[in-house]
């Protein structure tokens, strides 16, 4: 059996605790104004694989595209129980849209060895799209379970979730390898204090030449720290576009077609409100207006 399960997480600003210019003038997210957090439902996703772990013995394996500081996600994963964290980094990636982040995180899941499943959240709460996860399962060409709130069962062929639709739930089997997009079912586990104590020292290479002087950093002193915190299990994998194997002209800007034009904040104000007197009267006139303006009709 196949025995890595790889989560596709996402370090998102926190939508509750905006700042400063949310956007840029080219319609991304400004991500330096914001604080970020660990997308919600990426935290179910990774409690299902971790849940997965404690179940078969699977390796849990967690990667993420996004700046250099987004190493700090796969660190809040293993001080959690994953084993693995791999950061997808490059100024090519910068700017993707759906499809150009799915592409990013398809040549990722190409690279992982041994994958029985993908999982990924339902949703990211920034870009708020869902679409990620069914576009990486059809670049991946594997089935998919959108919605999933548990694992039922799992062999060295199949899997068995239990998805959430209106007004109930289904039950799907699936031949592995399979994409998961998972919902809030599940309650994350905490970090754990002995991880924390290690995996707190957990360093990607980038962070490895910061920590030594940046550009200025000697590259012998670089390889000897990286050497040092592979040998303890504390060196995050980072790749960048060209180690992902990706095509440059389907990353970043140059492969998404989107373009956000405008993003408005609406805030409705005491004049945008009208009574409407609790009359027959009254409701036949609002029901004339809103005949009169589309929205009923
Ligand atoms: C206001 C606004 C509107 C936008 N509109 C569009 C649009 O209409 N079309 C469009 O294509 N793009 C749009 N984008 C861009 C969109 O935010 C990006 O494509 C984004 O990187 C991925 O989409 P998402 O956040 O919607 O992810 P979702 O599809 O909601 O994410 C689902 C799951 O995929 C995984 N995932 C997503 N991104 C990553 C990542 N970087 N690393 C690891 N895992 C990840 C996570 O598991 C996540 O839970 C918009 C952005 C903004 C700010």
């Amino acid at each position: 059996m196949s025995r890595t399960v790889l989560v596709f997480v996402k370090q998102v600003p926190d939508t509750q605790n905006i700042t400063g210019d949310a956007m840029t003038p080219e319609g991304t997210v400004n991500r330096s104004a914001l604080p970020a957090i660990f997308n919600p439902e990426d935290l179910n996703a990774l409690e299902l694989a971790l849940q997965l772990k404690d179940r078969f013995g699977l390796h849990v394996t967690v990667a993420t595209m996004g700046p250099p500081k987004a190493a700090e996600i796969l660190r809040d994963c293993l001080c959690r129980g994953a084993d693995e964290g791999i950061l997808l980094t490059d100024r090519a990636f910068a700017g993707a849209d759906t499809l150009a982040t799915s592409y990013a995180l398809s040549c990722c899941a190409n690279k992982v060895p041994d994958v029985a499943l993908v999982l990924c959240g339902r949703q990211a709460i920034d870009g708020d799209t869902a679409q990620v996860g069914p576009q990486l399962a059809e670049k991946l060409h594997v089935p998919q379970i959108c919605y999933t709130e548990e694992v039922l069962a799992m062999t060295a062929s199949h899997v068995v979730a239990r998805r959430r639709i209106q007004g109930g739930y289904e039950v799907l089997q699936s031949p592995l390898p399979s994409l998961l997009t998972v919902v809030d079912g599940n309650d994350p586990r905490p970090m754990a204090a002995r991880r924390i104590m290690k995996y707190k020292r957990a360093r990607t290479l980038s962070e490895v030449r910061a920590a030594l002087g940046g550009k200025d950093a000697d590259p012998a002193a670089v390889k000897a720290e990286a050497a040092r915190l592979q040998k303890q299990g504390l060196l995050i994998t980072e790749w960048s576009a060209l180690d992902a194997g990706a095509d440059l002209g389907r990353t970043g800007l140059a492969g998404s077609p989107t373009k956000v034009k405008q993003v408005m904040s609406v805030v409705l104000t005491a004049g945008d409100a009208k009574k409407i007197e609790p009359t027959a009267d009254g409701v036949g006139q609002l029901i004339h207006e809103l005949i009169a303006d589309h929205t009923l009709g």
